[in-house]
C-alpha cells in the first residue's frame, strides 16, 4: 500500500502517515465520479445549494479544530488559520447568495414564435489540484461552485495540506454530498499527474508556474478545459504623497502575512525617492516587531515555512542579491532552531538584475527599490513575466488609476494589497495563470453554455 507521511514544519516531527492513492486507485475514483455525475446533476439547484449551506454550518461548528489541524501540518500561525476559516465562511456566503441567479437560464431574445435562451450545464467530472498555502480558500474557490453547478469533483489537496483536505472531504460528506460526488485523491505530484492523465472534463489547478505549465501541456494534448491559478511577483509602488509609516505598516503586512507564502503577497516594493528613507526606516522597524515562533501560539505572526525545500531558494536569492550589491537591512538567514524557520528579511539597494526582484520568493523576504517617479515605477512593475496583482499607495485616486491601468495584472489595488474578494474575479496574466475563479464569472467557469433556439409551433 502506498502511504504519505505528514510532517510538522515547525518541529520536523512526523504527525501521521496516511494511506495514499496509486495511479490505479485514481483511475477507479475517476470512474466512480463519472458514474455519479448524472444523478448529482439531476438534483435541483436548490438542493445542491442547501447541501453547501449545511457544509458551511459544519465549518462554522468545527472552526477551532480545523484551524489547529491546518496549523499542525502547514505551520500557518494559528490566528491566521482562524482568519482563513472566517474568510472561507464569507466566500461560501457569496456562492450561496449568487449561484441561483447566475446559473438561471437567461432568455436573450423573443420575437414572434422564436425564443433564444442561454442555459448553463455542468462540465461533468472536474479535477481540482490544489496548493497548501491557503488550503481552504484555493480548494473552495473551485469545489464549492463546481458542486453547486452539478459537477462531480476529484479533489487532490497538496501533499503539504492533506489532513486539511481530508477534513474538508469529511465535512462535505457529512453535509450530504455523496461520497462519489466529491472524492479526495491523496498523494504527491505523481498522483496529480495521474489525475490529469484521466479523461476528465476540466482541470482546475492552483500552484506554481512550473507545475501549471506541465498541466497545461497535458490538457492541451487531450483538449481538456484547463484553468491555472499560479504564482506572482506582485509589486507595490509607494508614491511621495503618503504617510510613510502607515504605508510601511500596510505593505510589510502584505509582504510577510502567512510568512510571505501568499500568491498575492507583496514581493517587491518601489518607493518614491522623496520618502524612501522615511519609508525604509518605518518598514524595518515594523518588521523588527514581528513575533516569530511557534505557530500554535496565538501571538505568533511569522511561523515556519511549510516546505523545507524553500529555505534553499531563499538562501540562493539572498546570496545572489548580496553578490550584486544588495544590503541586508533585516534578517538574511535561516533561524537556528528546529523547523523550517527563516528570519524576516529586508533587502535594500536592489535592482532587477537580482533574482529576488524577478522570481517568486514565496517566503519572508522582500526587496525595496528607490525610484525617481511614477513612470519609472510603472516600467519596473511591468518588468516581470507574472501578472497577478499590483498596488499603488498615494492620496490621489486618479494618479493610482492612471498607473495601474498601464500595469498588466489581474487585480489592481489602491491603498491596499494582498487582498482577495469573492465578489471580484481572481485571475492572473502571463505566468500567473489562465482563466479565473471567484465572482459570478467564477461560478460560470464550472459550466458550459447551451444555446437554445426555440420556435413554438404557430
Ligand atoms: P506546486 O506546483 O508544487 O503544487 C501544487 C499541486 O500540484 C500539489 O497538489 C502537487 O501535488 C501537484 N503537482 C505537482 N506536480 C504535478 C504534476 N506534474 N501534475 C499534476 N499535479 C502536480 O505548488 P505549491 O507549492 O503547492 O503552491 C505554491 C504555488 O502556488 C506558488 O507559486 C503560489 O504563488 C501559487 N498559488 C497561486 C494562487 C493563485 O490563486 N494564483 C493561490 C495559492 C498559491
Amino acid at each position: 500500500m502506498s502511504t504519505l507521511t505528514i510532517t510538522n514544519p515547525a518541529t520536523g516531527a512526523t504527525i501521521r502517515t496516511v494511506p495514499a492513492d496509486t495511479p490505479d486507485d485514481v483511475t477507479a475514483k475517476v470512474a466512480r465520479a463519472r458514474a455519479a455525475q448524472p444523478a448529482w446533476r439531476r438534483r435541483s439547484l436548490d438542493e445542491r445549494i442547501g447541501i453547501i449551506r449545511a457544509f458551511r454550518e459544519i465549518i462554522e461548528r468545527d472552526k477551532a479544530t480545523l484551524a489547529a489541524l491546518t496549523t499542525s501540518e502547514v505551520g500557518k500561525p494559528l490566528g491566521q488559520s482562524k482568519n482563513e476559516l472566517n474568510g472561507l465562511l464569507g466566500r461560501i456566503d457569496f456562492f450561496l447568495a449568487e449561484s441561483a441567479k447566475t446559473l438561471a437560464p437567461e432568455q436573450v431574445f423573443s420575437e414572434g414564435t422564436m425564443v433564444e435562451v442561454i442555459d448553463h450545464e455542468p462540465l461533468g467530472v472536474v479535477a481540482n489540484i490544489s496548493a497548501w498555502n491557503y488550503p481552504y480558500f484555493v480548494g473552495s474557490n473551485v469545489f464549492v461552485p463546481a458542486l453547486i453547478a452539478g459537477n462531480t469533483v476529484l479533489y487532490k489537496p497538496s501533499e503539504f495540506a492533506t489532513l486539511t483536505g481530508l477534513a474538508l472531504a469529511d465535512a462535505l460528506h457529512e453535509a450530504g454530498v455523496p461520497k462519489d460526488v466529491f472524492i479526495p485523491v491523496v498523494g504527491g505530484g505523481e498522483i496529480g499527474a495521474a489525475l490529469t492523465s484521466q479523461p476528465v472534463d476540466g482541470v482546475f489547478f492552483t500552484g506554481s508556474y512550473a507545475t501549471g505549465k506541465k498541466i497545461a501541456d497535458a490538457a492541451g494534448k487531450s483538449m481538456t478545459r484547463v484553468q491555472l491559478e499560479l504564482g506572482g511577483k506582485d509589486p507595490v509602488y509607494v508614491a511621495d504623497d503618503v504617510d510613510a509609516a502607515a504605508a510601511a505598516a500596510a505593505t510589510a503586512d502584505g509582504a510577510f502575512y502567512n510568512t510571505g507564502q501568499s500568491c498575492c503577497a507583496v514581493e517587491r516594493i518601489y518607493v518614491h525617492d522623496a520618502i524612501y528613507d522615511q519609508f525604509v526606516d518605518a518598514f524595518v522597524r515594523e518588521v523588527g516587531g514581528f513575533v516569530v515562533g511557534d505557530p500554535t501560539d496565538e501571538k505568533t505572526y511569522i511561523g515556519p515555512l511549510t516546505r523545507a525545500a524553500q529555505l534553499a531558494v531563499l538562501d540562493e536569492q539572498i546570496a545572489d542579491a548580496k553578490k550584486r550589491g544588495a544590503k541586508v537591512a533585516a534578517g538574511g538567514q535561516r533561524l537556528d532552531r528546529p523547523g523550517n524557520y527563516f528570519a524576516p528579511t529586508v533587502l535594500l539597494n536592489v535592482d532587477h538584475s537580482m533574482a529576488v526582484m524577478r522570481e517568486e520568493s514565496f517566503g519572508p523576504v522582500i526587496g525595496i527599490q528607490r525610484v525617481k517617479d511614477d513612470a519609472e515605477a510603472a516600467s519596473l512593475m511591468n518588468d516581470t513575466q507574472y501578472g497577478l496583482t499590483a498596488g499603488v499607495y498615494t492620496k490621489d485616486r486618479a494618479r493610482a488609476e492612471k498607473l495601474l491601468r498601464d500595469v498588466d495584472a489581474g487585480s489592481a489595488y489602491w491603498n491596499c494589497c494582498d487582498r482577495v474578494s469573492p465578489r471580484l474575479p481572481w485571475s492572473g496574466r502571463g505566468h500567473s495563470g489562465l482563466g479565473l475563479t471567484l465572482s459570478r464569472y467564477g461560478i460560470l467557469a464550472f459550466t458550459k453554455p447551451k444555446a437554445w433556439h426555440l420556435r413554438s409551433p404557430g
